[in-house]
């Protein structure tokens, strides 16, 4: 019978639910368990991928070709194991089922409600994960009281129910204000939220509190006993300098002992050791580096969150702090050569990620031509690959109205274009077009890359087949492919079908664009190649 861990968030939002859903899930991954993770979104949208990257951070993509809430990003690079669409789904996802199996007749002429219908249906998505693992941990977006969040609370209690009080346990994430004015930190708030809990049926087994303040003793007893949980089961969680150290600080807790003894789990030890090394790393490395990171959602670094994450593992495993230094693409753009040079003079490495719209572009594509020109480490993710290729049309090959169909779809060099047709990762055929909705019609989700031996992406890869993951409607045009190659752009990857999936240019330290987005499949444990040989590249290239 597998156990299940629930976690809710009182308070507010932005507690850091989902870095303590992870961190409990690695210890127990650590402990010998077969873990899994289930984030549920009370939303409408069917999946984040319509919405704007200001709007909710960064749009992770699975494997297997889903785009979820950035959480299952988290997850997969604290357990260092690929995820699947089963591990998120929202509130449209939910509904968008049962009205479809209500269309079907499948409800047998019944009345359709929240409960039994959509309570079942959360309930069996959520057992659909656990049933491959020992312990899954369902982290409930929001907070309890949102109207919103009414039927998978309800949903989560009906499952404790059914699979009995040894196999469910509920962590309740809180906030524990400190008021300067007083000198006092407040437990009020979190009895509230376990009050409002309460009312619905759900009694939290363990309190884990966000604090500024170390929480004395007597404070954790008194929440305790407020909040009817044993005196070992609050959990304080202070700010850590990063988020990979707040497993450890769980574990200095003991945290893992009243989980033990909710559910029936024996004595656990976790091997940490590994863990422990790559934080201490993290946080006082030997080395530095200054990476130029051009782009244009500064304003929610959120947005590049696995991007971010990748270039900290990248700096863990090379002994290596990563100093990013934040451009936006748009002030580049008015700036003349002169001003280029100087903005970018003390960086190493300049990178340019993925992104969607005309916004910025001409900004990046000075960006990579200052990188190509002085030979400064350069990686480019997606969007950064394609305006690599367009940038060398344009001022290597000498085709000045080189350009993307995204920002003209008219052009007459159109280097990068909108295949019609291609083999989605079910091996299902996609038709697409400039109308085509935009939800779900992108290449989305894991595909195989042959890599060219020889090259730099060999060199970081060390295979000539990778599974890296896409989120792209457009392509390189593989008309351009000669052009390219006759003046000293290198095809060092391809799809199975032809497609071009990274490019390099001769004569440069290190200049590689890729089309994939390396980042999601990077993982704490598992660092992404292709990203930490473009950090140890900037390193060995460094003039500053
Ligand atoms: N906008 C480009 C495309 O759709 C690149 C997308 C991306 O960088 N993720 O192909």
């Amino acid at each position: 019978m597998s156990k299940y861990i629930f976690v809710t968030g009182g308070v507010l939002s932005s507690l850091g639910k989902g870095i303590t859903s992870a961190s409990i899930a690695t210890l127990l991954q650590h402990s010998g368990f077969k873990v899994s993770m289930v984030k549920i979104d009370p939303y409408i949208n069917v999946d984040p991928g319509t919405m704007s990257p200001f709007e909710h951070g960064e749009v992770f993509v699975t494997e297997d070709g889903a785009e979820t809430d950035l959480d299952i990003g988290n997850y997969e690079r604290f357990l260092n194991k690929n995820l699947s669409k089963k591990n998120n789904f929202t509130t449209g996802q939910v509904y968008l089922s049962v009205i479809e199996k209500e269309r079907r007749g499948d409800y047998l002429g019944k009345t359709v409600q929240i409960i039994p219908h959509i309570t079942d249906e959360i309930k069996s998505r959520i057992k659909e994960v656990a049933k491959d693992v020992d312990i899954v941990v369902v982290e409930l977006g929001g907070t309890v009281g949102d109207i919103e969040g009414l039927p998978f609370l309800e949903a989560v209690r009906q499952l404790k129910q059914e699979v009995g009080s040894s196999n469910a346990m509920f962590v309740h994430v809180t906030l524990i204000p400190y008021i300067k004015a007083a000198g006092e930190l407040k437990t009020k708030p979190t009895q509230h939220s376990v009050q409002e809990l309460r009312r619905i049926g759900i009694t939290p087994h363990m309190i884990v509190a966000r604090t500024e303040k170390p929480l004395p003793k007597s404070l954790k007893e008194k929440l305790a006993d407020a909040c009817d949980v044993d005196r070992d089961s609050v959990i304080e969680a202070v700010d850590a300098p990063t988020v990979y150290q707040v497993p450890l600080n769980f574990l200095n807790q003991d945290i893992l002992k009243p989980i033990a003894r909710k559910l029936d789990l024996g004595e656990l030890h976790p091997d940490m050791s590994e863990w422990n090394y790559l934080v201490k790393k993290i946080i006082s490395p030997q080395k530095e580096v200054k990476i130029a990171f051009v782009g244009k959602y500064l304003k929610l670094k959120e947005s590049y969150k696995s991007l971010i994450e990748a270039l900290i593992h990248a700096g863990a495993h090379l002994d290596m702090k990563v100093n990013i230094d934040w451009v936006d693409s748009e002030e580049l753009e008015k700036m003349s050569e002169e001003e280029i040079a100087e903005r970018f003079s003390e960086v190493s490495g300049i990178l340019v990620p993925g992104g969607f719209g005309e916004r910025g572009v001409e900004g990046k594509l000075k960006a990579i031509k200052y990188a190509r020109e002085n030979k400064i480490p350069y990686l480019g993710i997606c969007l950064g690959m394609q305006l690599a290729v367009i940038e060398f049309v344009r001022n290597v090959c000498g085709i000045e109205n080189a350009n993307s169909q995204e920002f003209d779809p008219d052009t007459k060099e159109p280097v990068v274009y909108l295949i019609d047709e291609f083999i989605d990762a079910s091996g299902e055929k996609q038709i697409r077009t400039h109308t085509s909705p935009l939800g779900g019609t992108m290449r989305l989700g894991g595909y195989e890359c042959l890599v060219k031996e020889g090259t730099k992406l060999y060199d970081a890869y060390k295979t000539d087949k990778v599974i890296e993951r896409h989120r792209h409607r457009y392509e390189v045009n593989g008309a351009y492919e000669d052009l390219l190659e006759k003046n000293g752009m290198i095809i060092s990857g391809k799809s199975k079908e032809g497609l071009i999936e990274a490019v390099e240019i001769k004569n440069h330290p290190w200049f590689v664009g890729v089309q994939f987005h390396p980042e999601f499949s990077n993982k704490l444990r598992n660092p992404n190649k292709v990203i930490m040989a473009f950090v140890e590249n900037a390193y060995k290239y460094r003039k500053c």
